[in-house]
């Protein structure tokens, strides 16, 4: 690989322009690469962030919250509402929807993820899905007309939705086809807590459950077991699959995501993947996965941008996953693998929460509700070779961030 930096003929053609193609734009100008970048994105939008769509912006409706920046670096051509449909790896061009084609030196896959669907209730008006800037307005919209939402699917976003509805006063139900809640990514025990939560807050849950039947005229939905439930708006929040398509179809290895290595290079010489769209190598578990957050899809862009400016120098991307989920007054903060065999709780004052897991005597996971500070100091634990006991944890006056500082510095 040539290196990219200063080098004024290279050109660098980034595929979606959502946080992760944003942040290598931005990235690469601001390592100094002076060459010309290209955004191209489908949206019509400039580049914002989705986090605050089934939060905050469901309350206020607050655009100014969303935009990830007032205005691109100068050498940064951004072309909206344009969709790339092919990738041609020996010529080195991109297809785009109008016809046109951009040649490139490097090419940067950072499409995404969609929501994924239920095919019989596709088809139908009160039946939406939440990944857009314009999925976010469609909803808030429909939520000002109706009295309730029912949420399919009890992972992040879904919950998170239900509970912005409830704060504006909705009645929110979640169907959650798994026996618990965000099964996906949150321990157990963790999600037992969040279940006593929501219900707290009024959001009516079913576990085990699926939507067998929407009754438009009652605006109810039929559960499999026969259960009605209110239905004024549905949202469909099962999960996502990966927009991998361009990859696939010029023969770069995917598998519901593009396979990247450390270097962020997919099997095509010249092309990268970064974001949710990538399938990599999770440090905790060793396994090639898709890491679906904000974290990764902006660490693994900054990354990229220095591989591209220092090719012979730059470090694999090997950090620790993890995410945030904001649902109403619950802040839940995961990260590593929250799979190890032995597990602890600490509970502080303030009712804050931290669940860890150990796996062969070291930290493989933390988990936390309301416990940011523990949270950070913790998750500096998850890899290392040092790790502190379960006893010391969960004694009632630890101090947390003295006991880390401690174990790092051995
Ligand atoms: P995306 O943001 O999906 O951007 C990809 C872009 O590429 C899209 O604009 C897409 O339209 C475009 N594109 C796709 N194909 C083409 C094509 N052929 N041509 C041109 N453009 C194309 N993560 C957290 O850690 N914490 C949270 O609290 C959190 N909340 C979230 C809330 C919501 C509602 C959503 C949807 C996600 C949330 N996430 C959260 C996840 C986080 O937002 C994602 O991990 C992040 O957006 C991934 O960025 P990305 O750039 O890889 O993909
Ligand atoms: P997201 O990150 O989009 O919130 P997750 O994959 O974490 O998505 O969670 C989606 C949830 O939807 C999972 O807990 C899964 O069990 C659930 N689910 C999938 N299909 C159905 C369905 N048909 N009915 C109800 N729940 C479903």
């Amino acid at each position: 690989m040539s290196k990219l930096v200063n080098a004024e003929r290279q050109s660098v053609v980034i595929v979606g322009a959502g946080l992760a193609g944003f942040t290598v734009a931005c990235a690469l100008a601001q390592q100094g690469y002076a060459g010309e970048v290209t955004l191209v994105g489908d949206e019509p939008w400039p580049p914002y962030d989705r986090p605050p769509l089934s939060k905050q912006f469901q309350l206020d409706g607050d655009e100014s919250q969303v935009w990830l920046a007032p205005e691109l670096p100068p050498n940064v051509k951004l072309q909206r509402q344009r969709k790339a449909l092919a990738i041609d790896p020996r010529r080195q061009e991109l297809c785009l929807d109008d016809g046109s084609t951009l040649p490139w030196d490097r090419l940067v896959l950072a499409t995404g993820t969609r929501p994924r669907r239920l095919a019989q209730l596709d088809t139908l008006p009160r039946v939406l899905t939440l990944r857009t800037l314009d999925d976010a307005r469609a909803i808030r919209e429909a939520l000002k007309s109706v009295a309730s939402l029912l949420v399919i699917g009890g992972g992040p976003i879904g919950l998170e939705l239900a509970a912005s509805a409830a704060e504006l006063g909705r009645q929110s139900t979640v169907v959650e086809m798994g026996p618990r809640l965000m099964g996906r990514s949150v321990p157990a025990a963790m999600a037992d807590i969040l279940l006593e939560y929501h219900r707290s807050q009024g959001i009516a849950i079913h576990l085990g459950r699926t939507v067998a039947a929407l009754d438009d005229g009652a605006k109810e939905a039929v559960l499999d077991d026969g259960q009605r439930v209110p239905a004024g708006l549905v949202v469909v929040g099962i999960g996502v699959q990966a927009n991998d398509e361009l990859a696939a179809q010029a023969g770069i290895a995917c598998d519901d995501g593009v396979f990247v290595d450390g270097w962020c290079r997919t099997t095509a010489p010249g092309v990268f993947a970064v974001g949710d769209v990538t399938r990599q190598r999770n440090p905790v578990t060793g396994r090639f996965e898709r890491i679906e957050t904000w974290a990764n899809a902006q660490g693994q862009a900054q990354a990229l941008a220095s591989i591209l400016c220092n090719p012979g120098e730059a470090r694999a991307y090997d950090a620790v996953p993890w995410f945030w989920s904001d649902q109403g007054g619950a802040r839940l903060q995961c990260a590593g693998a929250l799979t190890g065999e032995q597990q602890a709780w600490r509970v502080d004052a303030a009712g804050g929460r931290v669940l860890v897991h150990w796996s062969g005597g070291r930290i493989t996971g933390v988990a936390a509700l309301n416990a940011a500070r523990d949270f950070v100091q913790l998750k500096k634990l998850i890899l290392p070779r040092t790790t502190i006991t379960p006893e010391q944890l969960s004694a009632p006056a630890a101090n947390i961030r003295a006991l880390v500082q401690q174990a790092l510095v051995l």
